[in-house]
C-alpha cells in the first residue's frame, strides 16, 4: 500500500504539468486553426510539446471570412441577444497611423487577438504598409470613408467610398465589405450609399470614449466594465490616439483572463449566423 503513494503523487504531478502546459500552449482562439494537439494524457505530459499557437505562422495566415449574405446592406448596431459565446470584436477607426497602429498591432499579436480596422482611404494611401501588416496578421479591414466628412453630396459619397475601396482592394486583394460611418452618422448620403452598395454598416455596442482626453486607465475600464459575448468595441488607432494604444494591453489581458476571445467582425457575424441557425433548428425540433 505504501509503495503506491509515491506512484500516485507522481501521476498527479505529471497531470498537473500537462494541464499547465495545455493552458500555456493552446490559447482557445487558435486551438481550432492549427494542427490539432493531442489531448495530454492524465498520466504523462506530451514528450515534445508543440510550440504555442501564437508563434505559428499558419495560424495568422488564415484569411478573414466573407460577410454572411444576411448581413450585407444592413446596419449593425446591437449584438444578438443571449449569444452564448464569449467573443468580442475590437474595432479601430481613423488609421492607419505610423505611431499608433504599430503599437496596436503589437498588443493584438501578443494576445493572439484579431480585430477590425476601419481605415480612412487617405491614411491607407499614405501608409499602405500598415494596412498590409494588418491583413498579414489576420485582421479585417473595413472602410471609414476617404476623408471622414460629416456630410457629403450623393456624388461625393460615391467618390469617398469608391476611392477608399480601390485603395483597400489594391492593398488587400479584396473589396471592403464593411463600412463604419464617420461620427456614426447613418442617415446621410455616405452611409446610405454604402448600404445600397452592399456594405454592412458597423456601429458599436461598447464605446471606450477614447476620442475624449480621458487617459488609458479610463479607456481600458470602459471596455472591461461589463462586456457581453458578441459586443463590438469602438476604439481608435488614428493620429494622436496614444492613450488608446496604451489602454489596449490591459483590455486584452483582463478580458482574455475573463475567458473572452477577440475576433474580426466577419468572424463574429459568422458565429451569430451559425448560432441563429442552431436556435431555429432547435425551435423547429420542439414546436
Ligand atoms: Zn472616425
Amino acid at each position: 500500500m505504501r509503495r503506491l503513494v509515491p506512484a500516485v503523487a507522481l501521476i498527479v504531478a505529471l497531470a498537473a504539468a500537462a494541464g499547465a502546459w495545455q493552458l500555456l500552449s493552446a490559447r482557445p482562439h487558435h486551438a481550432d486553426r492549427t494542427v490539432p494537439v493531442a489531448t495530454p494524457q492524465p498520466t504523462a505530459p506530451p514528450a515534445r510539446p508543440a510550440p504555442p499557437a501564437a508563434t505559428s505562422p499558419a495560424a495568422e495566415s488564415k484569411p478573414v471570412p466573407y460577410v454572411p449574405r444576411a448581413w450585407r446592406g444592413q446596419i449593425l448596431r446591437k449584438r444578438v441577444r443571449h449569444f452564448p459565446e464569449k467573443l468580442l470584436a475590437l474595432t479601430f477607426d481613423d488609421g492607419p497611423d505610423p505611431k499608433i497602429t504599430p503599437l496596436v498591432l503589437k498588443a493584438l499579436a501578443q494576445y493572439n487577438a484579431h480585430a477590425t480596422f476601419f481605415v480612412l482611404g487617405k491614411c491607407a494611401k499614405t501608409y499602405p504598409q500598415f494596412v498590409k501588416q494588418e491583413v498579414a496578421a489576420g485582421h479585417a479591414i473595413g472602410s471609414h470613408s476617404y476623408s471622414h466628412p460629416s456630410s457629403t453630396s450623393a456624388e461625393g459619397a460615391v467618390a469617398e467610398l469608391d476611392k477608399t475601396a480601390t485603395i483597400i482592394q489594391q492593398l488587400t486583394g479584396r473589396k471592403p465589405q464593411l463600412f463604419r460611418p464617420p461620427y456614426g452618422i447613418t442617415k446621410g448620403n455616405l452611409c446610405q450609399t454604402a448600404l445600397k452598395e452592399g456594405y454592412t454598416a458597423v456601429l458599436w455596442t461598447i464605446s471606450t470614449a477614447d476620442s475624449n482626453p480621458i487617459g488609458p486607465e479610463v479607456i481600458a475600464r470602459n471596455a472591461i466594465h461589463t462586456p457581453n459575448g458578441g459586443d463590438i468595441v469602438l476604439m481608435h488607432d488614428g493620429k494622436g490616439h496614444v492613450a488608446s494604444a496604451k489602454a489596449l494591453p490591459q483590455i486584452l489581458r483582463e478580458l482574455t483572463a475573463a475567458g473572452f476571445r477577440f475576433v474580426t467582425i466577419p468572424e463574429l457575424l459568422q458565429a451569430w449566423t451559425d448560432w441563429q441557425a442552431k436556435q431555429k433548428a432547435v425551435s423547429h425540433a420542439h414546436p
